[in-house]
């Protein structure tokens, strides 16, 4: 099996009484991308910090190709972890030409640095502002400097906490992918801080769901979206609806019919969870509701209270019959029923999950 390039076992951080990193272990191979996502202060930085050196562990151990580069007792200092890193507030020194930015933790040949620079500043398309200032260059174009600084000494790990949120949306997305691709290129292991879902959905190849110092669920970006470890796991990818109910020989009995509640004893209060577009809306064609079936259950009439057009799809608010609890469902491109009209829902069975209500 391959070597991680970065690995990191049972790391805990405490500051005072407090456990801002409690136990974390993860690996993170050549050329993968892996993000800790979580809420504030879970403890996503100070992992970052503790890997970069810049912060000491309370305990674990720190590997790179499978070497330990620190624990509590041995300890490689931080510009000799082969580590490059990229932060939000990155700071290009103003004096200097971009040039001399990019090539500044550069320590070869003047040939051969200037070669790497022009490399670099040809992959993140400035090449003809090898001579100009950094105030001369827009948030983005200094955003791909400070890029190009971070790759120029071909780090085997590149360490980034929420680089790309100085800059406004739509140059985000393009920095984001044109960050990807060159980290990809140069076989880089990533390990990317970040608290916005979107991004850690576009860029990860392994997302590291941390929540109170802990990961509380890893897996590629499909798994944890679509099989959450627990409800706030699911809501923090999505709005979610949630409807109640109470386990009774294994299943659960709701509007929408009956779910299985495999393990879970009688009397069980559960949570049963799932994002408003994987509601189903039909219309009453006969006067008897649409027919139950096994994927979709049954489904439970409800009525509509607010309809809003949201470019992309609509999102429409339903109050159901049964309690009137509020459900929402998105739907593709523009669908606004009006207010008061009475219309069906249902929910994919495998697009819900059952949780333990807390
Ligand atoms: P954010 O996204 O807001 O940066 P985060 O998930 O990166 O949050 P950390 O910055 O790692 O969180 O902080 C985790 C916890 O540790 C927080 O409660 C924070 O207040 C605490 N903490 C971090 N650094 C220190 C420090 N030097 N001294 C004391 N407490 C600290």
């Amino acid at each position: 099996m391959q070597t991680p390039r970065l690995e990191i076992k049972n790391i805990k951080r405490r500051f005072g009484d407090r456990m801002a990193v409690n136990d974390v272990s993860l690996s993170v191979m050549p050329g993968q991308v892996t993000c800790l996502l979580g809420p504030s202060g879970c403890g996503k930085s100070t992992t970052l910090r503790v890997i970069a050196g810049v912060e000491m562990q309370t305990s674990g151990q720190i590997y790179v190709d499978g070497k330990l580069i620190c624990d509590t007792v041995f300890r490689i200092p931080p510009e000799r972890r082969g580590i490059g890193l990229m932060f939000q507030d990155f700071a290009l020194f103003p004096h200097l030409s971009v040039a001399q930015n990019v090539a500044f933790g550069l320590t070869g040949d003047k040939a051969d640095n200037n070669r790497r620079v022009s490399e670099l500043l040809e992959r993140v398309g400035l090449s003809h502002y090898i001579n100009a200032y950094p105030h001369e260059l827009s948030g983005g174009e200094q955003q791909r400097v400070a890029l190009a600084r971070a790759l120029a000494p071909r780090p085997k790990i590149m360490l980034m906490d929420e680089p790309f949120s100085g800059l406004d949306n739509r140059l985000r997305d393009d920095i984001r992918d044109e960050t990807l691709s060159v980290l990809k290129e140069e076989n880089t292991a990533v390990l990317l801080v970040t608290h916005e879902p979107d991004e850690a959905m576009r860029m990860a190849d392994e997302i590291a769901l941390m929540r109170g110092g802990q990961i509380v669920q890893q897996g590629a970006p499909y798994n944890i979206y679509n099989a959450p470890v627990d409800r706030a796991a699911a809501a923090f990818f999505s709005d979610i609806n949630v409807i109640k109910g109470t386990v009774q020989g294994a299943l659960t009995e709701t509007p929408f019919g009956q779910f299985l509640a495999p393990g879970r004893p009688d009397g069980t209060e559960v949570d049963i969870v799932f994002r408003p577009q994987h509601v189903r809306i039909d219309f009453d064609r006969d006067g008897r509701g649409p027919h139950p079936t096994a994927a979709e259950g049954t489904p439970a009439r409800a009525m509509v209270k607010r309809a809003r057009f949201m470019g992309r799809e609509s999102l429409v608010e339903f109050q159901m019959d049964h309690d009137g609890s509020i459900v929402t469902a998105t739907v593709p491109n523009v669908f606004m029923p009006k207010p008061g009209v009475y219309l069906w829902l249902s929910v994919r069975r495998e697009r819900c999950f059952v949780f333990p209500n807390t």
